[in-house]
């Protein structure tokens, strides 16, 4: 049960911009302390309001220390919807503890008329997918997986993400360091001035990066998109409100 002999303190796994939503909203109110954590994937991350920690904590057995250690009352996982493993441990952590967890993630996008998506399990099979004399293919996965196309020889890339990546590039590629979020005037100019026709997209959910995909129904373009994961087994918000319901619910807090 959350203490509420003092500010109830809160730890929201971030990383994501609803992670720093919620940052926004709960952080300047007296009766809660909030902390945001960052995987420390970006040398320059946006920083969520209020205080922030960054980097791994160890496993679950780290995770489970430091929330002990900091008296943590309840914890928001709003990480990315491809971030699994500080899920599954969240999940044993708080289990633990017996502490309060809320899921929450970002609805995944649908196809609508026009979309012609390729749905593959993982980024092996995108790569072993696109890998054709021919093909020019916008790899817009992040940089962390880019390893998967590191002997794809036959096929073009233009590689985006915010830093460099330290995984081997694919022999015919062009890098280009850019965050989000992009618009869609400026994506589909991209896609055009490169002869883009493959897009290989994780189904992130969300505005940031959503333009890629308008713009790839808009040319005809084929997009391998990369499953979701499996991230939670316990019941996940979609929505901020319920998130903020939940915590409500917890520290007797009424948001309106
Ligand atoms: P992950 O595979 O779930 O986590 C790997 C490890 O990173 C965790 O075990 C944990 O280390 C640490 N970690 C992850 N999120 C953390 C957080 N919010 N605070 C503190 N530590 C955290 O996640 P990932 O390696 O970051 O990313 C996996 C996928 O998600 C990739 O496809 C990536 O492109 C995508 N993604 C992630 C982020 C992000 O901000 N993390 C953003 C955009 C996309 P310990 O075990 O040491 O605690």
């Amino acid at each position: 049960m959350p203490d509420r002999k003092g500010p109830s303190k809160i730890l929201i796994l971030g990383g994501t911009t609803e992670a720093s939503e919620l940052a926004a909203i709960l952080s300047p109110r007296i009766d809660l302390t909030v902390i945001s954590s960052l995987a420390g994937r970006v040398s320059q991350p946006t920083l969520p309001m209020g205080t922030v920690r960054i980097g791994g904590f160890g496993g679950v057995d780290g995770l489970s220390a430091y929330l002990a250690q900091e008296n943590i009352a309840a914890v928001i996982d709003a990480t990315h919807p491809y971030a699994s493993k500080i899920s599954r441990n969240a999940e044993l952590a708080c289990a633990s503890l017996n502490l309060p967890l809320i899921a929450y993630k970002r609805p995944q996008w649908n196809p609508e008329e026009g979309d012609c998506w390729i749905p593959v399990p993982d980024v092996e099979a995108a790569a072993s997918l696109v890998n054709e004399r021919g093909s020019r293919v916008f790899l817009s996965i992040g940089r962390q997986e880019l390893g998967a196309f590191s002997g794809c020889n036959e096929a073009w890339f233009l590689v985006r993400s915010i830093d460099a990546p330290e995984e081997r590039l694919p022999a015919h590629s062009k890098l280009l360091l850019e965050r989000g979020p992009f618009h869609f005037e400026a994506e589909m100019q991209m896609l055009r001035r490169e002869g883009i026709n493959r897009i290989v997209s994780k189904n992130s959910g969300g505005a940031a990066t959503y333009s890629k995909i308008v713009a790839a129904r808009t040319l005809g373009i084929p997009v391998v998109m990369l499953e979701r994961p499996r991230k939670h087994t316990v019941p996940t918000a979609a929505r901020r409100e319920d998130v903020l319901l939940s915590i409500g619910e917890l520290f007797k807090i009424n948001f309106n």
